[in-house]
């Protein structure tokens, strides 16, 4: 016990991989489908790479590690590992969320919860009594904080005290904000999810995603979903999420401090409405920001004046590329309206604010002065 973070990035507390590796500091990619046993009753520990895998395992105990839960899994994506969790639940249960939310998840809730007759509620967690709405089909609260992509702050140990007293699980999607800067286990969460695509991985190289869990009950029924759901992350790709977690602390901190320098530059920019980030001290969420995590984080949201305005520079950035996904080393630009909240109905859009003048960036790594001089060229081809 006792590591700081920047060093369980690359260490966990414990070394439990039961093999030996020849001393290798990069740990080795088990890139093997099955494992022989020397006789019956005697294996190494591991039998199948779908059940269990040495390199995938390494990375479970770095994120579990990371984000101080009893157990990590590791799933081919992050909506996998969503789509795990309402196995959990059962017909005529109901989930209570919020509503801005990955459009990915709005649309695992509305099709594979509503087949499993799962009831995903979509509650103002912010402006209304959470209360009023549970009752005894009740089954878990899911949010995400800061939300995608209007970067709303909800209080995770505010939620723990609603979801204490009326025995409902509290699932929390950290991936805004990686484990560098929020812990939401520690705060009353039962589990965390994680899009290890994104901060984790930190490359736009792979696709991942984690299901991080307090105790081992819970931890053993997600494990049998997972087995039987055969979702598994690849060997290959545990290895590059491990590799890209050695960076995870030099890399939040320099997007941390490039976003702020951009959120300067959009507040003081006439065709900017406004600005939507964490680390903005007269925001909403700002003194909860404050008292549950570490840090901001490098995911800024603004709207334009107009659809033109948004769309000319999208247009016309050249270093900050126009693509979806978000958390890695390269600024992104994101439409919303077209890319990830596509599929999310009219009336959620309208409730959350989310036009088509909204843009989202994840800002990377990039020397700060050039991202600048990017957005000002961009910003310069809108008419007036
Ligand atoms: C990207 C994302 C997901 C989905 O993860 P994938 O790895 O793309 O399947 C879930 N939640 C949030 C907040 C995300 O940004």
């Amino acid at each position: 016990m006792g590591f700081h973070t920047a060093t369980l990035c690359l260490h966990s507390e414990e070394e439990t991989v039961n093999c030996d590796h020849s001393g290798a500091v990069s740990f080795p990619i088990y890139q093997t489908a099955t494992f022989s046993h020397r006789n019956l009753g005697e294996n190494t520990g591991y039998d199948y790479s779908r059940i269990q895998n040495p390199t995938r395992e390494k990375l479970e105990n770095v994120v579990a590690s990371l984000e101080k839960g009893c157990e990590a899994i590791a799933f081919s994506s992050g909506t996998t590992a969503i789509g795990a969790l309402i196995e959990l639940f059962h017909a005529g249960d109901e989930v209570l969320t919020y509503f801005d939310l990955y459009g990915g998840t709005i649309r695992m809730f509305d099709t594979f919860g509503k087949n499993h007759g799962v009831k995903f509620r979509y509650v103002d967690f912010i402006h209304e009594d959470i209360e009023t709405y549970i009752g005894e089909q009740t089954k878990a609260i899911f949010i995400e904080t800061p939300t995608n992509p209007m970067m709303h702050i909800l209080d995770i140990r505010g939620l723990h005290t609603i979801a204490k007293k009326h025995r409902l699980l509290l699932i929390v999607d950290n991936t805004f904000l990686s484990p560098y800067f929020q812990n939401p286990l520690e705060l009353g969460a039962d589990i965390v999810i994680h899009s290890g695509t994104k901060y984790l991985c930190g490359h736009n190289d792979a696709i991942a995603g984690f299901l991080i869990v307090k105790e081992e009950e819970l931890a053993g029924r997600l494990r049998r979903i997972y087995q039987i759901a055969g979702t598994a992350l690849a060997p290959f790709d545990s290895w590059l999420i491990l590799r890209g977690i050695k960076t995870l602390p030099l890399r939040m901190e320099q997007a941390q401090k490039n976003a702020f320098a951009i959120v300067d530059w959009l507040k003081e920019n006439p065709e900017v409405k406004q600005v939507y980030y964490p680390g903005i001290e007269d925001s909403d969420g700002y003194e909860i920001s404050l008292a549950q995590s570490s840090g901001f984080g490098g995911m800024v949201s603004f709207e334009l004046r107009t659809k033109e305005a948004a769309v000319t520079v999208l247009e016309h950035l050249k270093l900050i590329l126009f693509a979806e996904s978000l958390g890695g080393v390269d600024s992104l630009m994101t439409y919303p309206i077209t890319q990830t909240h596509a599929e999310v109905p009219k009336e959620l859009l309208d409730q959350n604010g989310i036009n088509d003048r909204l843009l989202r960036m994840s800002v990377g790594i990039e020397n700060i002065e050039d991202l600048i001089a990017d957005l000002e060229q961009a910003f310069s081809y809108i008419k007036g």
